[in-house]
Order: C-alpha cells, then sequence, then structure tokens
C-alpha cells in the first residue's frame, strides 16, 4: 500500500486537533523542566500549517510537507520549532513532486528526517529529547516492513515504540536543550518533546488504520 497525498493531509490534520487536545498537557510537561510553552507552541505551529495548506493544498506530498516545514519554522520559536520545521522541510526535500509514496520509500525519508533533526540539535538517543521517540519509531518501521507487515500495521508499531521511548525519558537527566540546564533535577519528568513527537507517530497510525 502506498502513501497518497490525501493521507499526508489527514495526516497534518489529525497532529493539529492531537495538539490542540494536548496542549494542557504538553505545557504541564514543560512546565516541570522547561518554561511552560511546549503546547502553546506545538498547538500554535500546526494551526498555522493547516492554514497555510488552506482549502487549495498542493498537490504533491513534497510540497505539502515543505509548507507544513515553513509555517513551524514561521510560527514556532524555542528549540522545538526549529527543530520540527527541519524535520518537515526535510520530508519534503526527500519526497518532491511525488503523489504516492512506497512503504519502504516513506521509512527511508522519515529515517532521513529523523536524522537530520537529531545532527542540527546534536542530540542522540538518551539525551532526553524528541530523538528518544523518534528514533526507535524510524527502527520499528524498518523492522516491521522487512517482516514484510502492511504499512498501517507497521505504523501501528512505530507509535507504541515511539511512545515507548517517550515514556523512556522519564528517568533520564537532559542532555540537550533547556531541561539540561535543570541537571539531576530533570530526572523524573517526562520530555515534553518527546511527548509530541509521539503524538506525530500516533496520528500516522490512527490515519493509516482508518483505510
Ligand atoms: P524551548 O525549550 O525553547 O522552550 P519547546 O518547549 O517548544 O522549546 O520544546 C522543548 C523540547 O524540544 C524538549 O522537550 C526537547 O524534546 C526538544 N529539544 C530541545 N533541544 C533539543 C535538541 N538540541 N535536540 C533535539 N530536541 C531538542
Ligand atoms: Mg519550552
Amino acid at each position: 500500500m502506498d502513501l497518497t497525498t490525501e493521507q499526508v493531509l489527514a495526516w497534518i490534520q489529525r497532529i493539529a486537533e492531537l495538539m490542540r487536545q494536548n496542549r494542557d498537557y504538553l505545557t504541564q510537561l514543560d512546565a516541570a523542566i522547561g518554561d511552560a510553552d511546549h503546547g502553546a507552541n506545538m498547538d500554535r505551529g500546526f494551526q498555522v500549517a493547516v492554514q497555510k495548506l488552506g482549502n487549495e493544498p498542493p498537490n504533491d506530498i513534497g510540497a505539502i510537507f515543505r509548507t507544513v516545514g515553513m509555517a513551524l519554522l514561521s510560527s514556532v520559536g524555542g528549540a522545538a520549532g526549529p527543530l520540527y520545521g527541519t524535520f518537515f522541510l526535510e520530508l519534503g526535500k526527500q519526497l518532491a513532486g511525488r503523489t504516492t509514496v512506497s512503504a519502504q520509500e516513506w521509512a527511508t525519508a522519515l529515517r532521513t528526517a529523523v536524522a537530520t533533526v537529531a545532527a542540527r540539535g546534536q542530540a542522540q538517543v538518551g539525551d532526553k529529547t524528541m530523538i528518544d521517540a523518534l528514533a526507535p519509531a524510524v527502527e520499528e518501521l524498518e523492522r516491521a516492513l522487512a517482516e514484510g507487515v502492511s504499512l498501517a500495521a507497521a505504523m501501528q508499531r512505530a507509535a507504541a515504540a515511539a511512545a515507548e521511548g517517550m515514556r523512556a525519558t522519564i528517568p533520564l537527566q537532559a542532555r540537550r536543550g533547556r531541561a539540561s540546564y535543570l541537571g539531576e533535577r530533570s530526572v523524573g519528568h517526562q520530555d515534553p518533546g518527546a511527548t509530541s513527537s509521539a503524538l506525530l507517530l500516533t496520528a500516522a497510525a490512527e490515519i493509516l488504520a482508518t483505510e
């Protein structure tokens, strides 16, 4: 099964809904180890993205992702805005001009986008950032596809891996971003960015599951 422009648009729409619904939750997480703006940042960014896509969205997948990336870059400050902006711009670059994308191409594009974010933020798994959710999700997606399961089932497994990575940030000490200033006091709290990243994967799994 290939990924279509309609599914990509539905994904962005679903992310925006989940960010709105989880706005207070993300803000509470950021209040504990940051500056309590992550919920507002993500909600605003994806509302702007949906608005920019508008009634006549671009008809190729790359252009849709580029629009989302630009929207996040222009409307979300702080650490997460530029990092998520980079994530979607890189997906846009990888998938430029495409109206359908195979499962394998999708996994490769995601892997590249996550690697680009990790390089930009100089973050690795274990640093207590969004990478702790994104990297295991890509690995699980590729593992599932290699086992021959459908893209929908593979995204389900990827979303579960992201959620596990998110929960695994709780005992970690932050080594990147604002939370790292807290040193040992960042231990015992779930990372807000890993949480919003897990929501991105959940949204993707939900969209593919409705087929
Ligand atoms: P800010 O920290 O500037 O207030 P947000 O609150 O919107 O920005 O986002 C914070 C999240 O950004 C963190 O929870 C973390 O997951 C992510 N983050 C911060 N710095 C980095 C980095 N260098 N690499 C990857 N992710 C990062
Ligand atoms: Mg913050």
